[in-house]
């Protein structure tokens, strides 16, 4: 008998999403894919992932992989060369501008989704050997404002608290968070301390979100108040005798200013109901609780950070922690919540313009000291630009050279499509990325370099509570591709710089980052990795999520800050920080009378380039949208489920309509995720005004003003593929992932005439078609099977009464059909006799409204729990419970309905 090949063992590394860095168990299945489980030992989910990390194993295909290295060519196409070339291209190019136009001519722009190494090297070539400091990254879109509010208050950019702390707080505060959907799993521990310790949970936010739903009490505050609110908070707590003045006194400075000025903001809780637009006794409620409860956590994210004054914001959270001594003890302190898996490791290492390197700045001493460490011959004598201001030296041809890591600024940045045409004027602007197309490569890279994804990538992550993880390869590099840091070194080497550029691998690098942190610190310096910097490379690679400080004298384990006290300010003291009175940045008028609000989806991530390949992550809400509170929507004409022309001055999106109350009148809501690729109508980066925090030039991505207008299409449809189809231009569509091919959802003023041809001209003969034409009603519905499988097929109606898809994609994603599915196919839709699947709710185990609806409405399940136990749905991640809640209330409010509507029976003698 044969032996059994050996199973793969798992390796353990960790998720490439947000901030909580989850660990993760990947064992390769020997296809290319992998299995993927949450890894119990991880401290940082002790198992669990959502359903962004659940489904991984969904994005490993290599079907839109970049995996050579290419060269553009004088006709625009793109043409594949060896690395040599293509390294000696970046390498010429960079040294013909620097001998020309100087350091400030050339630029890096990164990213949070690099691993610490490659943004150390990157870091390092530009800063410490080209002489420049542009060099940023697209976390600068999401938590500069944390960064400058923690180096204003701490005088390092430090996180003080643990995750730990959120188990053992029995208040949590949420601002401009919405963490069951972005950090789903620090959420779920949020929940647990709310059933397990009694946590009361307080969510300031103005759109009622799935984190709202959980929350005991919910502020929905006016756009851009937060500053408005914790200055009232600090006043209150003042005057009712609830401050640390022993913790003031020793520890702090500034306070008399900060108060001044939070009484000149919000002197009492009338003041702050008035200028948060709360309710007045919600406002005291939170008061009350907050100087009830010693042991409270402030967590806070992208509503905070995304904001012309989010520094002031932080800082006016923090003033209230430090006001109270609440901080670096458990269950107690300001916390931010880092959006993106890297963004902290980028920021040890000097990932942004304004950071030198370790935590370091632009002081002589500290310029002079990361030369002597480098050896550097070149190094950059101050601060760079930062991201916005980046791109538009680039539009003002300032900026002559660009190198673009592992993002995707031409959909991401504020006025975005003014940006990808600013990217046409570079001379050199080389792309390094894992796919073959996006926004980016399209706006014209020169030269694309293929690099490493998860899965292949080995180094290190930081995620919010400054643990560092190892992102660990357990798949074979593909093609060409190659690790980030193997390509900018190669780079360097090839402009001269050999030998400090010469790496044997990924410890190799982490081991001179960990020397860096800890040169010529004798603790005066908060970031101090020394103890790892002799890891060997088995130590390396055995590495534990380990947390820093890790400093050579000192045992690891988990370090909270400031309880005693003990800043990184010249004078040890923490800073209270007088904010400016908070201001709506640009004012709304008669043409732009909405504010423009935007964030990200449960089930998708950053533009979609990995997500997008997960048809479960794609069921959820596959097209892109604006959510408008039911007054704004009947002013604008908008109807639910109907089209809205969305208009800001930099630009226009078409998005589908969500009428909720959820949604504060006069703001609307919009996902960021879809790009070119996926829906190049509705591109929310193009529609942002580029307004910046001035002290840490974080972009405000949270209220543009703007106007919505209702637009009609004739027709409605979809078309299921095995591959990818065009369709004319005009036509307004969002591509969405499914089993097996690809789903097109789209409206269009084409006849259903056009789209009949279209779908027989996309069957091959060999497939048998069946059709169903209504031309007076103009319906159109082709099928084609092959070999008893529905192969591909196009359905049209009028936009009115547009075909449902949940039914027809569930088919084209299942097998051979039995006659009887083949003959209800054409039907499009349940009342037929096929089972209305509806839109993903649980993307964790595919369970679609239609289940949920059906065990609701049967009785067989009238709670959360109930809808656990018979369908599994909100039992892993818990991120989709707010919604099986609404899904509950919705179903019984219909069989409600239905009961008071029901004629009274007829008498037996009628
Ligand atoms: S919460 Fe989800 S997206 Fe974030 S790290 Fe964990 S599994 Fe990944």
């Amino acid at each position: 008998m044969n032996a059994l090949p050996p199973h793969p063992p798992a390796v353990r590394t960790t998720c490439p999403y947000c901030g909580v860095g989850c660990g993760v168990l990947a064992a390769p299945d020997g296809h290319g894919g992998a299995t993927i489980a949450g890894d119990p030992a991880h401290p940082a989910n002790s198992g669990l992932l959502c359903s962004k990390g659940a489904a991984l194993a969904e994005t490993l295909s290599l079907g839109r992989r970049l995996l050579h290295p290419m060269l553009r060519q004088p006709d625009g196409s793109l043409a594949r060369i060896g690395w040599d070339p293509a390294l000696e291209k970046v390498a010429g190019g960079l040294r013909a501008i620097l001998e020309r136009d100087g350091p400030a001519a050339i630029a890096f722009y990164l990213s949070g989704q690099l691993l610490t190494e490659d943004y150390y090297v990157a870091n390092k070539l530009m800063k410490g050997f080209l002489g420049s400091s542009n060099v940023d990254t697209n976390s600068r879109l999401c938590m500069a404002s944390s960064v400058a509010g923690h180096r204003r208050a701490f005088g390092a950019d430090i996180v003080p608290g643990i995750y730990r702390d959120i188990d053992e707080a029995d208040l949590i505060v949420l601002v401009g968070s919405n963490a069951a959907w972005c950090h789903p799993v620090l959420y779920q521990r949020m929940m647990r301390a709310k059933r397990d310790r009694r946590a009361k949970l307080v969510v300031i936010d103005p759109r009622r979100t799935a984190t709202a739903a959980d929350a005991d009490l919910f502020l929905p505050i006016a756009p851009g108040m937060d500053t408005a609110l914790f200055c009232g908070l600090l006043a209150y707590l003042a005057d009712t005798l609830s401050l640390d003045y022993n913790y003031i006194d020793a520890h702090t400075a500034g306070f008399v200013e900060a108060l001044a000025r939070a009484r000149e903001i919000a002197p009492d809780v009338t003041a702050t109901a008035d200028a948060t637009k709360l309710d007045r006794a919600d406002v005291t409620r939170f008061f009350e609780l907050f100087c009830a409860t010693p042991r409270v956590v402030t967590c806070f994210s992208q509503g905070v950070n995304q904001s012309a004054q989010g520094t002031d914001k932080v800082n006016a959270i923090i003033n209230v922690h430090l006001a109270t001594g609440r901080i670096g003890r458990p269950g107690m302190g300001p916390f931010s919540l880092t959006g993106q898996p890297n963004a902290m490791g980028g920021r040890e290492v000097g990932g942004l313009a304004n950071q030198l390197a370790a935590h370091m700045g632009f002081s002589p001493a500290e310029l002079d000291r990361v030369r002597r460490f480098w050896n550097a011959p070149r190094m950059a004598a101050h601060e760079g630009l930062k991201a916005v201001d980046l791109f538009e030296a680039i539009e003002r041809g300032k900026i002559k050279a660009l190198w673009v890591m592992a993002t995707n600024p031409a959909v991401s940045l504020p006025r975005a499509a003014a940006m990808r045409e600013a990217l046409k004027k570079l001379e050199l602007f080389v792309v390094s990325e894992n796919v073959l197309s996006n926004d980016t490569v399209e706006a014209g890279a020169h030269v694309l370099l293929p690099a490493a994804s998860w899965g292949e990538k080995d180094g290190t992550v930081t995620n919010s509570e400054r643990r560092i993880s190892r992102q660990r390869a357990f798949l074979p590099l593909p093609g060409e591709a190659r690790p980030d840091w193997w390509i900018v070194s190669e780079v360097a080497r090839r402009l001269g710089f050999d030998t400090a550029f010469n790496y044997s691998g990924a410890a190799d690098v982490f081991r001179e980052h960990a020397a860096l942190s800890a040169f010529e610190n004798k603790g005066e310096r908060d970031f101090d990795i020394g103890g790892l910097a002799s890891l060997s490379d088995a130590a390396y690679d055995a590495l534990d999520p380990v947390m820093w400080p890790a400093r050579a004298d000192q045992s690891r384990g988990e370090e909270r800050f400031f309880a005693a006290g003990e800043f990184f300010t010249g004078d040890r003291r923490a800073r209270f920080v007088a904010p400016e009175r908070p201001r709506p940045r640009a004012a709304t008028n008669h043409a732009f009378p909405l504010r423009l609000n935007t964030g990200r989806l449960r089930d998708q991530w950053h533009t979609m380039t990995r997500t997008g390949a997960s048809p479960r992550l794609c069921a959820h809400s596959p097209e892109p949208f604006i959510e408008i509170h039911p007054a704004d929507a009947k002013a604008s004409k908008l109807t639910d489920g109907g089209f809205a022309k969305l208009t800001t001055r930099h630009g226009s999106a078409i998005l589908k309509v969500a009428v909720t109350s959820g949604q504060q009148r006069g703001s609307i809501f919009a996902p960021i995720h879809w790009s070119g690729a996926t829906a190049p109508h509705a591109r929310i980066g193009e529609l942002v005004a580029p307004a910046n925090d001035p002290f840490s030039g974080q972009p405000e991505l949270k209220t543009t003003p703007a106007r919505a207008e209702a637009i009609e299409f004739a027709y409605r449809g979809f078309a299921l593929t095995r591959h990818p189809i065009a369709v004319p231009p005009g036509t307004w569509f969002a591509r969405a992932a499914v089993a097996g091919g690809e789903g097109l959802l789209f409206a269009t003023n084409e006849p259903p005439d056009f789209w009949h041809s279209l779908a027989l001209k996309l069957m091959g003969e060999e497939d048998e078609i069946a059709e169903y034409v209504d031309q007076s009603r103009g319906v159109i519905r082709v099928a084609g099977f092959r070999s008893g499988r529905l192969h591909g097929c196009i359905f049209v109606g009028p936009a009115k009464t547009a075909p449902r898809w949940d039914v027809v994609r569930s088919l084209f994603e299942a097998g051979v059909l039995a006659e009887r599915e083949r003959r209800l196919l054409l039907s499009g839709g349940s009342g037929d006799g096929l089972p209305e699947t509806g839109p993903v709710i649980c993307a964790c185990y595919g369970v679609g409204l239609g289940a949920i609806r059906k065990a609701v409405a049967s009785g067989e399940a009238a709670s959360v729990a109930d809808i656990g136990r018979t369908l599994r749905a909100g039992t892993n991640c818990g991120s989709c419970v707010a919604e099986l809640r609404a899904i509950i209330e919705q179903t019984a409010k219909a069989a409600e309905t239905r009961v008071r509507v029901k004629p009274p029976p007829v008498p037996a003698s009628a």
